[in-house]
């Protein structure tokens, strides 16, 4: 979709007038807020080709994916080519892998809000296989427990009513040769824009001075050199035996993934 830019300039110029009108007034306390920076361009390189499209239109990015993972599962149908037996999953949930449409846009440079946003059910992520990404509830006030864990594929996903998506990380077995497991990959961008990473650093350590959603400023193998603010996986068991992806407020404006 693409409208006349003055459209989008004008409101813009006159929201921007009134904003440093207010910023004369000496009384106004402004948080220290870092300005936002670019998110590393070179990252949507990581994103499966084959299930997202990812559309640079100036200040925003839009990440459009049709669900399918560029990896085997038990999920699958049968005679899909990636069609595995179960290699952790000790239990399947009903359905299997099938196309849809996931769509998000995020601002290409994104800011961290004055506060905190929990994440609902459903998408709040898009992965770099394609595959949505859930946060650490199965329903309302249902917490993934043991009985949800013996349903996930290697991949650290399920089937549920809106798809196939991921809660956890993937598990370190030879059939996962794609997705992270307890390192520096890039997981997917989350709703509010920013990047998810595994539990590493880009030289291999932990990351120390996360905040409360795994976030920090730092350089990772997309910013050649430059800080910006990224989330880690944080490197906690979930309920003793999981890793969860990101089960943790979002730091920045969520926007909605339809
Ligand atoms: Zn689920
Ligand atoms: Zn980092």
């Amino acid at each position: 979709m693409s409208y006349p830019k003055f459209l989008i300039a004008f409101p813009l110029v006159t929201f921007l007038l009134i904003t440093s009108c207010k910023n004369d007034d000496d009384s106004v306390d402004q948080p220290d807020q870092p300005t936002p920076v670019s998110t590393p361009l070179s990252a949507f390189d990581e994103f499966n080709p084959d299930a997202v499209t990812i559309s640079f239109d100036g200040d925003e990015i839009t990440i459009e994916s049709n669900g399918l993972p560029n990896h085997t599962s038990p999920y699958w149908e049968e005679t899909n080519p990636l069609y595995i037996e179960p290699v952790v999953a000790t239990r399947m949930t009903p359905g299997g892998i099938g196309s849809r449409s996931i769509i998000v846009t995020v601002p290409a440079a994104p800011a961290i809000a004055s506060s905190s946003t929990a994440t609902g059910l459903g998408p709040i992520g898009i992965s770099v296989t394609g595959v949505p990404i859930f946060n650490d509830q199965e329903g309302d006030n249902r917490p993934i427990e043991e009985m949800i864990v013996e349903t996930f594929d290697y991949a650290g996903a399920h089937v549920g009513p809106s798809g196939y998506h991921y809660h956890t990380e993937s598990a370190d077995v030879p059939e996962n040769t794609v997705l992270s497991h307890d390192d520096e990959k890039l997981i997917g961008i989350m709703a509010d824009g920013f990047l998810l990473y595994g539990r590493r650093e880009m030289d291999g350590s932990y990351p120390t001075d996360l905040d409360e959603s795994g976030g920090h400023y730092g350089a990772t193998q997309h910013s050649e050199g430059e800080e910006f603010y990224h989330y880690h996986i944080i490197n906690e068991f979930y309920l003793g035996t999981i890793i969860a992806l990101f089960a943790v407020d979002l730091q920045g404006t969520p926007n909605n993934i339809m």
